[in-house]
């Protein structure tokens, strides 16, 4: 290694598996825009079933369950989504819906932590999202499910507490792009490897969190996710 690269490359970011002492190696991390008719509408959109669209993070902004993460810099409005999230452990390109299913190896509970009044800059001057959704520590991933554990959840509640209040409450049967019909479009635009992540979009019931909050999201079915607010760094 030393023979190869001028200086000692970063490691691989990685997710827990449940039940493994393993880890998964994150690849790239792909999130849907808006899947969820009602957080559309909150954030002012029609929910028609227009085709979905993405963003990214770098894969290296994971955060483990139970990690405080510090409160962002350049952001007075950083906002919680809960999401599942799907891991994905075979290759495809241009998938078919019907076969999309067969790529994933588990999902697991995340949080695509959100600098709101950044994002919403860009959207007002048309620049890229990448400031207010792309940042450290913006990815939160619990430990992911296998498959062979707990199959492919179609349905089940999804939830995000704050300090134990209830802030956000979906169904994850009410997706308007259900998975396999996620993964099958990422497909057709960029080849899905082994190690990429798809955030699939969070319900109603987004907002702020402040250092010293706790954050509690659970997908029945799925499992659950803790991460705290820290001081900035
Ligand atoms: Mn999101």
């Amino acid at each position: 290694m030393t023979d190869s690269f001028v200086f000692a490359p970063a490691a691989i970011p990685s997710v827990a598996v449940a039940g493994d002492t393993r880890r998964f190696p994150v690849r790239r991390i792909f999130c849907v825009g808006r899947n969820y008719a009602d957080h559309a509408r909150e954030m002012g959109s029609d929910p028609v079933r227009e085709p979905p669209f993405f963003f990214t993070k770098p894969a290296d902004a994971v955060v483990d369950d139970g990690t405080a993460i510090p409160y962002p810099p350049e952001t007075a409005n950083l906002h919680h989504e809960i999401e599942l999230v799907v891991a994905i452990g075979r290759a495809g390109f241009n998938v078919a819906p019907a076969d999309a299913l067969g790529l994933v190896f588990g999902y697991a509970v995340g949080l695509d932590m959100t600098r709101r009044d950044l994002q919403n800059k860009a959207k007002d001057t048309g620049r890229p999202w990448d400031w207010g959704k792309a940042f450290d520590n913006s990815a939160p991933c619990a430990a992911i499910r296998p498959v062979a554990e707990i199959g492919h959840p179609a349905g089940g509640a999804i939830t995000l507490d704050v300090n134990g209040t209830r802030r956000q409450t979906g169904d994850i049967a009410d997706l308007i792009w259900p998975v396999a019909d996620v993964i099958a479009i990422v497909s057709r635009s960029m080849a899905l490897k082994p190690g990429d992540l798809i955030y699939t979009g969070t319900p109603s019931g987004v907002g702020a969190v402040r250092p010293g909050d706790r954050l509690e999201g659970r997908i029945a079915g799925v499992g659950t996710l803790a991460v705290s607010i820290g001081e900035p760094a």
